[in-house]
C-alpha cells in the first residue's frame, strides 16, 4: 500500500501576494494544501508572512468559477469553452472590422505570470494591431519607473533586498512597509535592531515601521517633493555633495541646481510642516551615511504614498536625484527601491504590457525593436502610444473604445473613481473578464472565463528586486478552468495566428529572443529555487546590483533631471474638510478577493473600516465601532470608525480591501492623475464625514 508520505507532493512555488517574491515548498495531497514551507529562496530565506504561510485557501474556494459564462438577454448562462472562445474571437474580429484596431484594449494581470503578460501584449499588437495594452502598475508604480528611467535608466530596484540590509541608512517614504511588504520589512527591522542601519520613516501615518524608526517625519500630504528638493539644495549649497561621483558619473548638475533653487529651508518648512532643523538634520545624516565608499550608504524605499499623487513621477525623480548627488548608487547598501505591490507587477511591465513599450522597456517606435518583432511576429509594430488603463475608461465613455479584455484585475475596487469606471464598462460593446471568481467587475462582462490559479500552472514571476523565479504546478487546473496562456493562445489561433505553444518554457524562449534584458533567461537556468535578476546576459550572468560601472544610458552616465513640484489639487476645504488616505493592510491583499476567501484572514479583519484620530473622534463625538459615512465629490461609502493614533488631526485612512464593492474606498477617489504617467492620484482626495445614528 502507498505510504502517506509517498502520496504527498512537494512543489516549489512563489507567493501570489506581494512583490517581495518569497518562495515556498508547498506540500499537497491531491488538492489539499497540507503545509507551506518557506524558502530557501533568496528573498525570504526561512521567513514568511501570514499571507504567504496561511493564505492559500483561496485556491480551493467554493467560489471558483468552473465554466465560462456568456451574457444573454441581461443574464449569464453557462457555456462550453469552445462556444465562449469562438464568441470572443468573432466579436473582437467584428469590432476591429467595424471600428479599427484601436477600438479594442487589453489589460494584463499583475497576478499572472510573465509568459501570460507577454502574450497579452503580443495578442494586442500582433493579432489585433493596437498598442492599447496596459497592466496595473498604472495604478501604483508607473511614476517610480518614470523617475528611474529619467535618471538612471532602468525601471526597477537598483539592488536586492540583501543590498538594502547593507545600508547604513534606510529611508522609507510613503511606504507602510511592515504591512505591505512584510518579509522585506523584517529584514530592515533586523538590520536596524542589530545596529547596522539607521532608519528614517517619512509618512503621514504613524504605522508600525514609523514607531520603530530612529526618526519619524510627518510632512503634510503630497509635499514630499518639497522636502526632498530642499535636501538637495542644502547639500549642494553646503558643499556636501559627492563631487567625485558627480564629475565622473553624472550629467546635468547645472540645470538641476537651478531647478531646486526655490526650495529653501524656509519655503520647505512652510509648505511641508516639517521643521527646518529636521530637514537639515536629515541632510547631515544622509551625507554622513554615504561618506565611507567601502561600505553601504543610503537606500531610499518608497511606495504609493509617493506615487499615487499628481506629482508621483516628479517626486520619484527627486528621490533619485538626491541619491545621485550624494553618490548613493552602484554599491551594495545604496540605491533606489520602489517597492512593487503585486507578486508580478514588475514582470507585467517588464513583459511589455504597456501602451508605448514592448518587453524589456523597448519603445514601440525604436527601429531595432520593430525589426526584431517583424522577424519574430511577422507584423510591423505601430509607433504611436496606445491607451493606458485610465485612458481606456475615458475612451469608452467617449464612445471611442468598444471592447475590453481584462485579466485578473478587480478594477471596480482598485481603480480610482469606481463610479466613473463603471460608466466606462457600461459604454462598452463587448467586455471579457478572465478571473478565478465572479468578481464585481465580471458583472459588467459579456463573457467571463474561469482561469487557473498560480498553483495550477507553470510560469515565472518577477519580484521587486528584478528577480525572475519559476513556479511549478502543484495541482492540475481545477476542472473547467484553464491557465491564462492557453486561453490567449486558443483565441489567437481562432483569429488566424498559430502560436502553437505547448508549454510556458517555449514562451520564455521567445521572450529571451526579443528582449535584451532577458536574453539569458531560460527555464533550465531557473530550475527549482534558482533565480536570475535582470538584466541577464546570454551566458546567463545576471545583475543583482545595478549601476556598478555604468548607468543605463549610451554614455554610461546618470542624468540629474530637473523635476517640477506638482502641488495636490484637493486640499480639504469647508465642504470636504478631511484628507483621505488609503492603502494596504497585513491581513489582506489588495482588494481582498483572495484573502477574504481565506477563513483565518477574513476572520481577523472581516471588512474595511476608517481610521480616525482621537482628536477627530473627540471633535465629532464618535465612538469606536460607530458607523459613519464618508462623502467625496465622487461618491459615498458607509464604514465603521476605528479610533487610533496612527492617524492624526483631520487625516482619515481607509484600507483598500473591501468585502462589498459599494463600500470600497475607490468610490471616493477622483480622476486627478499623475501628470506624467496618468497614475490616479488616489492620495489626493478630500472627504467629509457624517456620523450615522446607532442601530
Ligand atoms: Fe508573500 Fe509578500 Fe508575505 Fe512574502 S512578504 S510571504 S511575498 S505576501
Amino acid at each position: 500500500a502507498e505510504t502517506r508520505s509517498a502520496s504527498i507532493q512537494k512543489t516549489k512555488t512563489v507567493c501570489t501576494y506581494c512583490g517581495v517574491g518569497c518562495s515556498f515548498e508547498i506540500w499537497t495531497k491531491d488538492r489539499h494544501i497540507l503545509k507551506v514551507e518557506p524558502g530557501p529562496g533568496p528573498a525570504n530565506g526561512i521567513s514568511t508572512c501570514v499571507k504567504g504561510k496561511f493564505g492559500w485557501e483561496y485556491v480551493n474556494s467554493g467560489d471558483r468559477l468552473t465554466t465560462p459564462l456568456i451574457r444573454e438577454n441581461g443574464r449569464f448562462r453557462e457555456a462550453s469553452w469552445d462556444e465562449a472562445l469562438d464568441l470572443i474571437a468573432w466579436r473582437l474580429g467584428e469590432i476591429k472590422g467595424q471600428h479599427g484596431p484601436d477600438a479594442l484594449a487589453f489589460i494584463a494581470s499583475s497576478k499572472a505570470t510573465n509568459e501570460e503578460a507577454y502574450l497579452v501584449q503580443k495578442f494586442a499588437r500582433q493579432v489585433i494591431g493596437t498598442n492599447n495594452v496596459d497592466n496595473c502598475s498604472r495604478y501604483c508604480q508607473s511614476p517610480a519607473t518614470q523617475g528611474l528611467m529619467r535618471t538612471v535608466g532602468y525601471g526597477g530596484d537598483s539592488g536586492t533586498i540583501h543590498d538594502i540590509e547593507n545600508a547604513r541608512l534606510v529611508i522609507t517614504v510613503g511606504s507602510n512597509t511592515a504591512e505591505s511588504h512584510p518579509v522585506l520589512a523584517t529584514r530592515v527591522k533586523r538590520a536596524h535592531k542589530l545596529g547596522r542601519t539607521q532608519l528614517v520613516v517619512v509618512d503621514i501615518r504613524e504605522h508600525e515601521l514609523a514607531r520603530r524608526a530612529d526618526t519619524f517625519l510627518r510632512p503634510r500630504p503630497g509635499t514630499d517633493f518639497v522636502w526632498l528638493s530642499a535636501l538637495s539644495r542644502l547639500i549642494l549649497d553646503n558643499g556636501w555633495a559627492d563631487d567625485a561621483f558627480l564629475q565622473t558619473r553624472v550629467n546635468g548638475l547645472e540645470e538641476f541646481r537651478a531647478s531646486v533653487d526655490a526650495f529653501t529651508l524656509a519655503y520647505a518648512e512652510a509648505e511641508t510642516g516639517l521643521a527646518a532643523a529636521e530637514i537639515e538634520a536629515l541632510a547631515r545624516q544622509i551625507v554622513a551615511a554615504g561618506q565611507d565608499k567601502t561600505k553601504g550608504g543610503v537606500c531610499i524605499l518608497w511606495a504609493m504614498g509617493v506615487t499615487q499623487q499628481c506629482g508621483g513621477s516628479e517626486t520619484s525623480t527627486a528621490i533619485s536625484n538626491l541619491l545621485l548627488i550624494t553618490g548613493n548608487y552602484g554599491r551594495t547598501g545604496t540605491g533606489a527601491y520602489p517597492l512593487r505591490g503585486h507578486n508580478n507587477v514588475q514582470g507585467a511591465s517588464d513583459m511589455g504590457a504597456m501602451p508605448d513599450q514592448v518587453s524589456g522597456y523597448q519603445k514601440v517606435a525604436d527601429p531595432l525593436t520593430v525589426q526584431t518583432h517583424e522577424r519574430e511576429w511577422g507584423v510591423t509594430l505601430r509607433p504611436e502610444r496606445g491607451l493606458d488603463n485610465t485612458q481606456m475608461i475615458d475612451a469608452a465613455i467617449a464612445g471611442n473604445l468598444k471592447a475590453l479584455w481584462l485579466t485578473g484585475e478587480e478594477m471596480s475596487l482598485t481603480d480610482a473613481n469606481a463610479n466613473h469606471l463603471e460608466k466606462g464598462y457600461e459604454a462598452l460593446e463587448f467586455m471579457v473578464v478572465q478571473d478565478l471568481y465572479f468578481t464585481h467587475t465580471a458583472r459588467y462582462a459579456d463573457v467571463v472565463l474561469p482561469a487557473a490559479s498560480a498553483l495550477e500552472k507553470e510560469g515565472t514571476f518577477t519580484s521587486t528586486e528584478r528577480r525572475v523565479q519559476r513556479l511549478y504546478e502543484a495541482m492540475p487546473p481545477l476542472k473547467g478552468t484553464r491557465p491564462d496562456w492557453q486561453i490567449y493562445t486558443a483565441v489567437a489561433e481562432r483569429m488566424g495566428q498559430s502560436w502553437g505553444y505547448t508549454h510556458p518554457a517555449e514562451i520564455m524562449a521567445e521572450i529571451a529572443r526579443v528582449t535584451p534584458i532577458m536574453a539569458g533567461v531560460s527555464y533550465d537556468r531557473l530550475q527549482g529555487f534558482d533565480s536570475l535578476c535582470w538584466p541577464v546576459a546570454e551566458d546567463g550572468t545576471d545583475t543583482p546590483l545595478l549601476y556598478v560601472d555604468r548607468f543605463n544610458f549610451p554614455d554610461g552616465k546618470a542624468r540629474l533631471y530637473p523635476a517640477q513640484y506638482q502641488p495636490r489639487q484637493h486640499t480639504p476645504d469647508a465642504e470636504f474638510d478631511l484628507h483621505l488616505n488609503s492603502g494596504r493592510m497585513l491581513e489582506h491583499f489588495h482588494e481582498g478577493n483572495m484573502t477574504f476567501r481565506v477563513a483565518g484572514l477574513a476572520a481577523s479583519v472581516p471588512d474595511t473600516f476608517v481610521e480616525i484620530s482621537p482628536e477627530l473622534a473627540a471633535e465629532r463625538q464618535i465612538t469606536n465601532g460607530q458607523w459613519v459615512r464618508l462623502i467625496s465629490p465622487n461618491g459615498a461609502v458607509k464604514v465603521q470608525a476605528h479610533i487610533t493614533g496612527r492617524v492624526s488631526g483631520h487625516e482619515v485612512y481607509v484600507p483598500m480591501n473591501a468585502r462589498h464593492a459599494e463600500d470600497a474606498v475607490n468610490r471616493l477617489t477622483g480622476n486627478n492623475r499623475d501628470t506624467v504617467t496618468n497614475t490616479p492620484a488616489y492620495k489626493d482626495t478630500a472627504v467629509r464625514l457624517e456620523v450615522l445614528p446607532e442601530g
